[in-house]
């Protein structure tokens, strides 16, 4: 019988990550929301989802030299949806929250303000900068009762050697002052730009 964990730590061991690890990626995934909802980890089928997301954040924290805490990846509809209940008056997640579809991870960079951070990462996506996953990936796109979350192709290009895809940075960055966090997520090419 397979084990949750150690599958997941198999898929992202495979990435040859140096700064991160699978359990940074299911931050949360057991915590309660303010309304007592329990989270979840992210389904299996969508796994690869999250991949060229990490593989940005760790060229980030390459660059920077920085410690990099990941606050929050994952979230269920559940999970998400009950921080958006109207009756209790807190509407601050989106519905088609990219944390439900696993491509967006919010995070913190000691000693830096969110806003920088997030400028670097738009200049990289504005410039068309390439990143390396050391493995093929296949993503799925996520259907919640508001609809399929907005999903779209990265530009990239498989190679046989070395071994892997290269990818554009395609999504939403953005920078949350309040808490000093930023946001990046790797939704690809879809009209829709918000959290
Ligand atoms: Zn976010």
């Amino acid at each position: 019988m397979a084990d949750y964990k150690t599958d997941f730590a198999a898929r992202i061991g495979q990435l040859g990550l140096k700064y991160f690890n699978a359990s940074e990626l299911l931050t949360r995934t057991s915590s309660k929301n303010k309304f007592g909802t329990q989270n979840s980890r992210p389904p299996e089928a969508i796994w690869d989802n999250i991949i060229p997301t990490i593989i940005v954040l760790e060229a980030l924290r390459e660059h920077l030299g920085k410690s990099v805490s990941v606050q929050s990846v994952y979230r269920s509809e559940a999970y998400n949806q009950a921080s958006t209940d109207k009756a209790t008056g807190y509407t601050g997640r989106a519905k088609t929250s990219q944390h439900m579809a696993f491509t967006a991870i919010d995070f913190k960079v000691a000693g830096m303000a969110c806003t920088e951070v997030a400028g670097i990462l738009q200049e990289w996506s504005n410039s068309g900068r390439m990143f390396f996953a050391p493995v093929m990936f296949e993503r799925k796109a996520v259907k919640v009762s508001a609809g399929t979350i907005a999903f779209g192709e990265l530009p990239r290009s498989w190679k046989v050697w070395p071994f892997g895809t290269w990818f554009a940075l395609k999504g939403y960055i953005h920078a949350y002052p309040s808490e000093n966090f930023t946001h990046v997520d790797t939704r690809g090419l879809t009209s829709k730009m918000s959290e």
